[in-house]
């Protein structure tokens, strides 16, 4: 939302008021100060006048305050020569004039009322001009000095040129699926209201930056053939306070008489923070928190039979978003706009490469397998890239020798800002991955496992291993939580086993295997050697069930010894069991991984054939569990 509508005339008019100021301040300093722009006079040093004036060399001097001008006696020469110098503060001047025959007199005050009467009107007209430019620039001029509020959402309406629909979106196959049920409100919404359903009024489109949040809005409004109104979060909250609530307010009332129609908000994070802070300050900014409460009055103000305006706003920090944002009747609905898979690239790559004319060799597929993590903005950097190298070369198509040299440098250049694997990388989060989905697989008790992907998703996770639930559980049994350890431990044993070194990619593995065994001997009283004691206190939660973290009963020094011990020893053997798994089925993972490395994600069917060719290490189970009982 870089570009600003801005008026046709007020480029026009910005220019007239630079050239103002600048005339202005020309005027200024020439009234002020007239030898910027007279002959030079020469400066010396304020001690070689005084040598003069003791040497007898100077006939007359006229003494300023701010500057001594004077001439020395010369005989030889026609023209006077003529010095200045800044004076020091010295009382003795006078004295050593008059000592050494110098004709001296106190500089004549300038006659300069015309001066003096600009510089009480010229600065004031400066300000002035500053003053207009700011409005200009905040207001978008055509409607005047004073209406700072207007909104300045940007209009597109329906048969604009910019049109776009859903086929111009590529790789977000899931995002897409969901907002066709809003397109269908936004063409239709008599039939949901005659059966008296209510029309979700505000979707929320989470997902990193540059996957297409906007573009995605944009068609939504395309399909649907409405009005779309776009405006970023940032523009609301700007110079003076009460401004942006005033705009919330002006951009409702024009949507509202376009309806139906959407309304996009970007950046919504810029204004919906929450008011608590995340961190639990209170957060002290006034600006924005009235901005909030507007936005939030005007989703409630339009009920059922009201117009329809559906509010589409993009965030990629869903996380720091006031929770009254995201009660029901507001931005109750959240799709994911994820960075595609492999598939999804192709086809975004297809799209792009629409535009520049390709050789007949390109093979996109390729394209796409080598730029895992790439969002739909760096994919279309990247096939313009690969044109720009292609036409630097007097090349008449862009081959793929330009591909590949583009992608190595978009992604060193994303490497260093986002989540972007090099291929060791994407290597080493295959095995991984691949390590928890088999101990994940031999040890059941976390669930079944559903789907592995080495996709960098969302903000956390390079890749990741989804386990889904048999069932609904309520309770898990010791043996369960002991699974459920191993697995977390089985991405860091497979980086154990295959290459013999760890990464740093399972701290947040090691911490909530951790976590896991901690409660299992404090809170479930699990553990043989303390019993079935809770050494935690009770929850205390605060009512948004955001816990702070159990204190510790006290214990004393020999009890936390055990405990300790205790959490050391089921994670270990966790750990253990995890790498036998892993040993015992080396084959099966060097299998998987080369197949994921391929395809990025492995689920169904196919996953589970994999996966049930996995085999018990039976003897080493066995021991392990007789060391711990
Ligand atoms: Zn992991």
């Amino acid at each position: 939302m870089s570009v600003k509508n801005k008026p046709p005339g007020s480029r026009s008019r910005l220019i007239s008021n630079i050239l103002f100021i600048v005339s202005g301040l020309f005027l200024f300093t020439n009234l002020f100060f007239p030898q910027l722009y007279a002959e030079p006079t020469p400066q010396v040093p304020y001690s070689m006048f005084i040598d003069q004036v003791e040497d007898g060399n100077v006939a007359r001097a006229s003494v300023g305050q701010n500057e001594i001008v004077y001439e020395l006696k010369n005989q030889n020469a026609e023209q006077p020569q003529i010095y200045k110098t800044n004076p020091i503060f010295d009382l003795e001047l006078p004295k050593r004039l008059e000592a050494n025959g110098v004709e001296f007199a106190a500089a004549p005050p300038q006659n300069n009322w015309f001066g003096n009467i600009l510089g009480w009107v010229i600065p004031p007209l400066i300000f002035v001009a500053i003053w207009q430019f700011f409005i200009s620039r905040s207001a978008g001029g055509a409607q005047g000095a004073l209406s700072l509020t207007k909104s300045r959402a940007k209009v597109y309406v329906e048969g604009d040129s910019t049109k776009v629909t859903f086929n111009e979106v590529a790789g977000v196959e899931e995002a897409k699926a969901e907002l066709t049920e809003i397109v269908d409100f936004l063409k239709t919404p008599e039939r949901y209201k005659a059966i008296g359903a209510r029309i979700p009024k505000g979707v929320l489109l989470v997902g990193p930056p540059g996957t297409g949040k906007t573009l995605m809005a944009k068609a939504v409004a395309g399909e649907a053939g409405v009005p779309f109104f776009s405006i970023s979060g940032s523009e609301f909250v700007e110079l003076f306070v009460g401004a942006g609530a005033a705009r919330v307010r002006d951009l409702f009332d024009q949507a509202k008489q376009k309806a139906p129609c959407i309304v996009f908000i970007d950046e919504l994070d810029a204004i919906g923070q929450s008011r608590s802070g995340a961190n639990g300050f209170v957060g002290g900014n006034d600006e924005r928190e009235q901005t909030l409460n507007q936005l939030l009055t005007e989703m409630d103000g339009f009920a059922a039979g009201d117009a329809t305006v559906i509010v589409l706003a993009a965030t990629n920090r869903p996380e720091v978003l006031d929770p009254a944002l995201l009660r029901p009747g507001r931005f109750d609905r959240q799709v994911l706009v994820d960075r595609p898979d492999l598939a999804g690239r192709q086809k975004i790559l297809e799209i792009y490469a629409a535009k520049v004319r390709l050789d007949v060799e390109v093979n996109l597929k390729q394209v796409a397998t080598r730029t895992p993590g790439f969002a739909g903005a760096d994919l279309a950097n990247l096939v313009n890239e690969a044109a720009l190298l292609a036409a630097r070369n007097n090349r008449e198509t862009v081959t793929q020798a330009d591909f590949n040299e583009a992608i190595e440098r978009v992604v060193a250049g994303l490497e260093k800002k986002s989540r972007v694997l090099n291929d060791k990388e994407k290597n080493i989060v295959a095995y991984h991955e691949v390590g928890h989905a088999l101990v994940g697989a031999v040890m059941p008790g976390g669930g079944r496992v559903a789907k592995i992907s080495i996709v960098p998703r969302g903000m956390a996770a390079l890749g990741y291993t989804l386990q889904m639930p048999t069932e609904d559980r309520f309770l898990m049994s010791e043996s369960e939580l002991r699974d459920q350890i191993a697995t977390m431990l089985g991405g860091r044993a497979a980086e154990e086993v295959v290459f013999n070194s760890i990464t740093t990619g399972a701290s947040n593995d090691l911490q909530r295997a951790t976590d896991l065994a901690e409660r299992m001997v404090t809170t479930y009283g699990m553990s043989e050697v303390l019993g079935p004691l809770a050494y935690e206190k009770g929850a205390q939660n605060n009512f948004l069930g955001q816990g702070m973290g159990n204190p510790r009963r006290m214990v004393s020094d020999e009890t936390a010894k055990a405990i300790d011990e205790e959490v050391k020893g089921i994670v270990e053997n966790a750990h253990q069991q995890a790498l036998d798994i892993l040993n015992h089925n080396r084959d099966l993972l060097e299998q998987i991984a080369q197949e994921i490395l391929e395809v990025e994600v492995i689920e169904g069917e196919k996953l589970q054939s994999l996966l049930d060719r996995a085999e018990k290490p039976q003897q080493h189970t066995e021991e392990s569990e007789t060391v711990l009982a």
